[in-house]
C-alpha cells in the first residue's frame, strides 16, 4: 500500500515555507480532537506519523507529510480550539484560507468530523471557503465506533444531503481508527484526488 511509505517533510509556521507548489497535495483539516491525528496514522499505518495531542490545538503548525517525490499529504491546524488567544485564531485562519485558496497542487480537502457533533460551525466555514473556491471535499465522519450501526447510519445520510445542497464536489463516509473502519473507501478518495 502506496500511503503506508509515506514519510514526514516539513513544519511549516508559513506558507512560503512550503515546498514548491506543484505536483499533487491533499489536505487534512477539522476541529482540534475532531480524530485527524489518528486518521491520517492509520491511514499511512503508522502509529506515530502524526503526533495525536492530548492538548488539542497545540500544534499551529503545517505539517507535511510526502508519498513520493511530487505527492504529498499535508496536516493542517485543528481549528476552533478555545484556549488558543485570539489573535492567533486570527492569524492562524488566514494562513489556512490562503492555503486553500492559493495551493495550486492542493487538489482537495478531508475534513475530519466527529460523526458524535458533524457540520459546527467551524466545519461549515471550513466548507464555505471550499465551495467559494471550487474546492472537493471529503468528509470522515470520524470514531463511528461511538455510535450504533443505525444512529451513524442516519447521521451520515444527514450529512450527505446537507452536503449536496452545498457542492457537487462534496462527499462522505464513516471512519474509525480504531475499528481500522473505512480505510478502502477513503483510500479509493485519496487515489482520484492524487491520480494514482
Ligand atoms: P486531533 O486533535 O483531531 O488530531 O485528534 P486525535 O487523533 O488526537 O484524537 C482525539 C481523541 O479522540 C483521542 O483521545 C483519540 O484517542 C480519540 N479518537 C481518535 N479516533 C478515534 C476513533 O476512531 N474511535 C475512538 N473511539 N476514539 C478515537
Amino acid at each position: 500500500n502506496w500511503y503506508h511509505g509515506a514519510s514526514y517533510l516539513i513544519s511549516a509556521a508559513e506558507l512560503s515555507q512550503l515546498p514548491e507548489d506543484t505536483g499533487f497535495e491533499v489536505a487534512f483539516a477539522g476541529r482540534s480532537n475532531a480524530g485527524k491525528s489518528s486518521a491520517i496514522n492509520t491511514i499511512c499505518n503508522q502509529k506515530s506519523l502524526c503526533r495525536t495531542s492530548k492538548t488539542p490545538g497545540r500544534t499551529q503548525l503545517i505539517n507535511q507529510f510526502e508519498l513520493d517525490d511530487t505527492h504529498r499529504l499535508t496536516d493542517l491546524p485543528g481549528y476552533g480550539y478555545a484556549k488558543v488567544p485570539e489573535a492567533m485564531k486570527r492569524r492562524w485562519q488566514k494562513t489556512l484560507g490562503e492555503y486553500l485558496e492559493t495551493r495550486k497542487c492542493l487538489q482537495g480537502v478531508v475534513l475530519m468530523m466527529d460523526i458524535r457533533h458533524p457540520m459546527s460551525s467551524h466545519d461549515l466555514q471550513m466548507l464555505e471557503w471550499a465551495r467559494a473556491c471550487n474546492m472537493p471535499v471529503h468528509c470522515l465522519l470520524t470514531k463511528a465506533d461511538k455510535l450504533k450501526r443505525g444512529p451513524a447510519k442516519s447521521t451520515l445520510l444527514q450529512v450527505l444531503k446537507e452536503l449536496k445542497k452545498m457542492s457537487p464536489l462534496f462527499t462522505a463516509q464513516m471512519f474509525s481508527s480504531s475499528k481500522r473502519d473505512g480505510l478502502p473507501e477513503a483510500w479509493q478518495k485519496l487515489n482520484e484526488w492524487y491520480q494514482v
